[in-house]
């Protein structure tokens, strides 16, 4: 199909003064640069004309079906921990939603489309590099299977933007989401005092995320949304610490109700493994470094649950109450979850299997393997990958590790200690292999390599961006010999920061 028609839900259905109508500036050249066929097909958009004329059109912003409302979204949120209220969707819009294969609603947002009320001094347009980053990193978390926004086309407006690297080609990402609920959007609302907004978000975020919430009796709905978004927020947050991502700007706006990892700017998969890694150039003082976001994590859900008081209780102390008895719970929930993360990268359980619940031993035991990691600054994907090469007891998968973690006791007593547990646990060999190769990826998006496809895209080629793209697609998957496996191979090919 082609696109003749597009429902928008935020009009209909979001509280009154948490949008803007707003048409996109049209580009002056458009022109396709990348198309997610696979993204395409789940949407029922037909691929043969996504590459045509008209679509680059659509997808810049330049023509839009006929009836389209796009609407530009206000939201609040704390950045780097200060209260801000009034931020919004400065350069982004939503044109609408479709329906996916599973029936499931889903936002269409172009980001980069121009000016809206909430752009303050923005122009409104972004940058091609960025916009690839995004397109790649979201792309690889998807395929990673971890909850991300995912990111449909990229497309070029024609246009030069000027950033504070120089002049780069101007572009456009289609941005797909379940929704582009945020933390801050009850934040905005929650400044103005507007209750009644507070609750039809409320009701949005049940019916739009969490639909079996509407069993509930009305007046439970609040704590159990809120219930609900402290265990996605503990999930998706050990997911980021299971393939050594670093989102880098986890403010409230950033922080989706949904569960989903949103909002891809100075963000980055780790090389060398160190706990306080932090790649975000205007991140000077590391609170949003890898280790950090669990932390960071709880406390965006403090002020995600200040913003829900006026409807957890009529009696205001009661509904503190009530949030602080739910926000407690979400250090135990984290914990556990990232015990079965490490259980799993240790081959100790199926990361599939949603029952078996992690010791805290294999917690430690994983812990463990991460010091001896982090005093070697060995490289965080392709530890895991050796670990699962052979058995650890054996002398020669040991002398393998101690290539990358030292030739030391603790490394040998390490290995003694987990060849032990795998005996305790009767988990044999294969199985252990097994549980590991879908755990621990062999590819993820490496900075050095996502810059020499965005270097390339700059100069008009796509090739890198598209072969990157393939190898990203399976990344638990080990090709032989594969040249995707390679940390930075010179030191200056080691990318140390990363940008907006
Ligand atoms: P972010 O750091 O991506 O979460 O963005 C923070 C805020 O800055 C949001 O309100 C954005 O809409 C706004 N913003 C970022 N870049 C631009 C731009 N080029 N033009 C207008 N607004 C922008
Ligand atoms: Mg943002
Ligand atoms: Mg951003």
């Amino acid at each position: 199909m082609t696109m003749t028609s597009l429902d928008n839900r935020y009009p209909d259905e979001a509280p009154e003064g948490g949008y803007a109508y707003c048409e996109p500036t049209p580009a002056p050249a458009p022109a396709m640069r990348l198309v997610n066929h696979d993204l395409a097909a789940d949407l029922g958009l037909d691929s043969q004309w996504l590459r045509g004329t008209g679509a680059a059109a659509l997808w810049t912003g330049t023509q839009l079906p006929p009836g389209t409302r796009p609407v530009a979204l206000a939201y609040a949120g704390h950045q780097f921990g200060q209260p801000v209220a009034q931020l919004g969707d400065g350069r982004a819009l939503i044109i609408g939603q479709l329906t996916d294969r599973d029936g499931r609603l889903r936002d269409l947002q172009l980001k980069g489309s121009g000016p809206t009320p909430f752009s303050r001094a923005g122009d409104g347009r972004a940058a091609l590099g960025p916009v690839l980053r995004e397109y790649i990193v979201s792309e690889a978390m998807h395929a990673l299977g971890i909850p991300t926004s995912r990111a449909l086309t990229v497309a070029t407006t024609g246009e030069t933007i000027h950033r504070q690297f120089g002049p780069e080609p101007g572009a456009v990402l289609t941005r797909v989401a379940a929704s582009h609920l945020r933390f801050g959007t009850f934040e905005y609302f929650a400044h103005r005092g507007d209750t009644a907004a507070l609750q039809t978000l409320t009701d949005n975020a049940i019916n739009w995320h969490y639909p079996d919430l509407r069993s509930l009796p009305p007046a439970e709905r609040p704590a159990a949304l809120l219930q609900r978004v402290v265990e996605q927020t503990a999930t998706l947050i050990s997911e980021w610490l299971r393939v050594g991502f670093i989102h880098g700007v986890m403010n409230t706006d950033n922080m989706t109700i949904s569960g989903e990892t949103l909002d891809y700017g100075p963000c980055a998969f780790m090389d060398g493994f160190r706990p306080d890694r932090v790649f975000s150039s205007i991140d000077a003082r590391g609170r949003y470094a890898w280790n950090q976001q669990p932390r960071i994590g709880h406390w965006n859900l403090t002020r995600l649950a200040e913003c829900l008081i006026p409807l957890l209780d009529d009696d205001e102390d009661a509904a503190v109450k009530r949030a602080e008895t739910i926000l407690e719970t979400y250090p135990a929930q984290f914990e556990a979850r990232y015990n079965r993360v490490l259980a799993a990268k240790l081959g100790l359980l199926d990361r599939e299997d949603e029952v078996t619940t992690a010791s805290p031993e294999d917690g430690e035991l994983g812990e463990r393997f991460l010091g001896l990691m982090a005093r070697h600054e060995a490289d965080f994907t392709n530890s895991w990958r050796a670990l699962a090469e052979g058995p650890p007891d054996s002398p020669a998968q040991i002398d393998h590790m101690s290539q990358w973690l030292g030739d030391t006791d603790e490394l040998r007593h390490w290995m003694a200690d987990y060849a032990n547990r795998l005996e305790r646990a009767g988990v044999s060999e294969s199985r252990r292999r097994l549980h590991m190769d879908h755990a621990n990826p062999a590819i993820i998006p490496r900075n050095y390599r996502i810059e020499t496809a965005i270097e390339a895209a700059r100069q008009g080629d796509m090739d890198p961006a598209e072969r990157l793209m393939v190898a990203l697609r399976s990344p638990y998957q080990l090709p032989e010999a594969s040249p995707w496996l390679r940390s930075p191979p010179s030191a200056d090919e080691v990318v140390p920061a990363t940008f907006c």
